[in-house]
C-alpha cells in the first residue's frame, strides 16, 4: 500500500477521499462499453458523485475498493496491524457513509449496482453485472 502509488494518489487514501478513475472502476468501464452499455460519469449532481451511471436503465454502478468500502470477508479487506483505532474508525466512516449514499439514491428511483475489486480482478464481474443491466428485458 505504500510506494507503488503515487503521492497525489497515496494522500487521498489516507484521507479516505472518495477517488476518481481507479483501475478496477476503468476495467468496469471498458466492459459496460464493450457491451454496448452507455454511461455517463461521476455525476456530481447524485449523491456522493456516482462513479457510473447508465441512465436508460436508471442503474448506478458504484465499484468499491474492498479494502476501504470493506468487502465482507474478503481477504483485500484486512486491517492493518498497527494504527489499529485509526483504521477502525476510517473503515467505520466510509461504511456509513456508502450505506447512505445507497439509500439516498435507492430512495430516488436509482437501482444500485455494487462492483467490488476482487470481482474486477477476477473477471467475475460481468456475468452478474449483465444480469442486473438486463433485469428489465
Ligand atoms: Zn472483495
Amino acid at each position: 500500500l505504500t510506494d507503488i502509488v503515487p503521492p497525489e494518489r497515496r494522500r487521498q487514501m489516507m484521507a479516505g477521499i472518495h477517488s476518481e478513475n481507479t483501475a478496477p472502476e476503468v476495467a468496469v468501464r471498458q466492459w459496460l462499453y464493450r457491451n454496448g452499455f452507455r454511461y455517463r460519469l461521476h455525476v456530481c449532481t447524485l449523491p456522493g458523485t456516482p462513479d457510473i451511471v447508465i441512465s436508460r436503465r436508471r442503474v448506478i454502478v458504484l465499484v468499491h475498493g474492498c479494502f476501504w468500502h470493506r468487502h465482507s470477508g474478503c481477504r483485500l479487506a484486512y486491517t492493518p496491524k498497527s494504527n489499529c483505532d485509526f483504521w477502525l474508525s476510517k473503515f467505520a466512516a466510509n461504511v456509513k457513509r456508502d450505506r447512505s449514499e445507497v439509500r439516498l439514491l435507492q430512495s430516488t428511483g436509482w437501482r444500485v449496482v455494487l462492483v467490488w475489486e476482487c470481482e474486477v480482478r477476477d473477471g467475475s464481474f460481468g456475468d452478474r453485472l449483465r444480469k442486473e443491466l438486463c433485469q428489465n428485458e
